[in-house]
């Protein structure tokens, strides 16, 4: 492997380990690293107690990286999804059939995805190495890379996929636009006396919105969005508490809660890099932004980072260009961070409204939800907005059967 035309991305969640297989699978040279070792194909433990709500620009993400036949078993379809005010009747409801797809996006348990990536950079012949990158030095051909292990490598990129709290974008120097919600989302999978029913649903109530997302063996995983002082204390209930108090949260909604596994706080910040780019080193995913999880959008923006930035990189070897080289990572900056920007002002927008607001403002969000959900053509573009249907998509993200 020529080491002048490798790119060396640093981590292998979701956003890494797919780009890593964008590149591999377009003839890129490709090292990726990270401390933690792939979940095994099959695995049941979870190794993040978070769920991903997958866009169907991400199934086809995955589909034309040859992913998505081993994700799918353990993927539940949602056709339908309902979100409710708990201050008043407004209500919308989204459903797949006024949209002509089958589904409105899929709910995955991240490790599924991961060992999915995993099989498929061996299949391209990604190399990995349980290592981590703890420092660089940019040349003028080349990057210069330093490892825990004490290794040294030389690529021309360097890619900092290694999430919200990228050591490569710090070693950078690249400032970050911090927001603090001041909120934390309690995880938890559960088991309800109703059953799903394949529907995502979500009350707002002004201290943050509660989500039920279906999981494919019956079970529901939740996110509620809370107080950092209210989620502290659900995090300290008994189990037998805690499943009361997410029963009554969610106006017994799915009848009474009867278990709940996996518990986990995290605190909500909102982080935007103020560049993506800087010669020979670019930032994907989590590196590079952190949303609101209202919206499910994380995880989503990231694997179009990662189709963007592969597209851009493979094109520039094709024609015979620098792969690291600023005009080259530029392109990706300019297709990607009005996006994510955009996507962001959205989920602030719904956060303000739905938040603790004074009655005649409760009043107008209800009236507006009760006629959003009558105007058909109005929720399908709001539905395929939410799909990751519309904008400057990727070649890989339009890879649907
Ligand atoms: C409560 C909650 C719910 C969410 N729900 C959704 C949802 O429904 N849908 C959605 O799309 N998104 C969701 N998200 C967002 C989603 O979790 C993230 O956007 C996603 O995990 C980001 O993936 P990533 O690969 O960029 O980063 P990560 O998943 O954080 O992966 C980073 C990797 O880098 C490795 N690493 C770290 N440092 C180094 C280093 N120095 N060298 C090498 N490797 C390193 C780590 O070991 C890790 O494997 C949610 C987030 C939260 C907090």
């Amino acid at each position: 492997m020529s080491a002048w035309t490798r790119v060396v991305i640093a981590g292998a969640g979701c956003v890494g380990s797919a780009l890593a297989c964008a590149l591999a699978s377009r003839g890129v040279p490709v090292v990726l690293l990270d401390p933690q070792p792939p979940p095994q194909p099959g695995a049941r433990q979870a190794v993040d107690p978070r769920v991903y709500a997958l866009t169907l620009a991400s199934q086809a993400v995955l589909e034309g990286l040859g992913a998505w036949d081993a994700v799918r078993p353990g993927a539940c379809p949602y056709e339908r999804m309902e979100v409710w005010d708990a201050e008043g009747t407004g209500s919308l409801r989204f459903d797949a059939a006024e949209t002509g797809e089958c589904c409105l996006g899929h709910i995955v348990e991240p490790h599924r995805i991961l060992a999915a990536l995993a099989a498929c950079g061996e299949r391209f012949g990604v190399e990995r190495r349980r290592d981590r990158v703890t420092d660089f030095q940019v040349h003028a051909r080349h990057v210069e890379v330093w490892l825990a292990s004490g290794d040294r490598m030389e690529a021309a990129l360097l890619v900092g996929a290694d999430g919200a709290g990228s050591r490569v974008r710090t070693l950078a120097g690249i400032p970050l636009d911090v927001l603090d919600y001041a909120q934390t989302a309690v995880v938890a999978t559960v088991r309800t006396e109703l059953p799903h029913g394949r529907v995502a649903r979500q009350r707002f109530m002004p201290s943050g919105p509660l989500a039920f997302l279906p999981l494919a063996d019956g079970r529901s995983a939740i996110v509620w969005t809370t107080t950092p002082e209210a989620a502290e204390e659900l995090l300290a209930l008994d189990e037998a508490d805690f499943c009361a108090a997410v029963t009554e949260a969610f106006g017994r909604r799915l009848g009474r809660v009867l278990s709940a596994e996996a518990r986990a706080g995290f605190p909500l910040r909102r982080r935007h890099a103020a560049a993506y780019v800087q010669p020979r080193l670019a930032l994907v995913g989590d590196a590079a932004h952190t949303i609101h999880p209202l919206a499910g959008q994380g995880v989503n923006l990231g694997l179009l980072d990662a189709a963007a930035l592969a597209q851009v990189v493979a094109q520039a070897r094709r024609r015979g260009r620098d792969p690291g080289a600023l005009p080259t990572l530029r392109r990706y900056e300019r297709w990607r961070r009005g996006d994510n920007l955009m996507m962001m002002r959205a989920m602030d927008g719904f956060r303000w409204l739905f938040g603790p607001r004074p009655a005649p403002v409760r009043e107008v969000r209800n009236l507006g939800l009760r006629l959003v959900d009558r105007l058909v053509p109005v929720k399908q573009l709001l539905a395929r907005r939410a799909m990751g249907l519309t904008g400057d998509l990727p070649e890989l993200a339009r890879y649907l059967p």
